[in-house]
């Protein structure tokens, strides 16, 4: 049994934690955690949520992003992280 969420639900989190998500398609979405954090759930910078079959499984899909952002965001962990940089680079403020 898979818990169901809408798109909404999952911004709302989302900017709480001050992330981002991006369109990338119709059934295809990533999520970025801020600049120099990562998702806890699997210290990536970024979740992929997306699904083939039909917008009838969207609410499990984003059900399932849902239950993983949950777990939060902490520093990245990773030395020399590509991503880091990367914000470094592009942000630099
Ligand atoms: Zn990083």
């Amino acid at each position: 049994m898979s818990a169901k969420a809408s798109r909404t639900q999952v911004m709302r989190l989302v900017n709480k934690l001050g992330g981002s998500l991006d369109e990338l398609g119709a059934n295809n979405f990533c999520i970025d955690a801020p600049p120099g954090m990562v998702w806890s759930c699997d210290d990536l910078h970024a979740l992929v949520v997306s699904w083939h079959q039909g917008d009838g499984f969207a609410p499990e899909a984003w059900g399932d992003a849902l239950r993983r952002l949950k777990y939060g965001i902490e520093p990245c962990p990773f030395k020399n992280c590509d991503v880091c940089e990367e914000n470094c680079r592009l942000g630099g403020s």
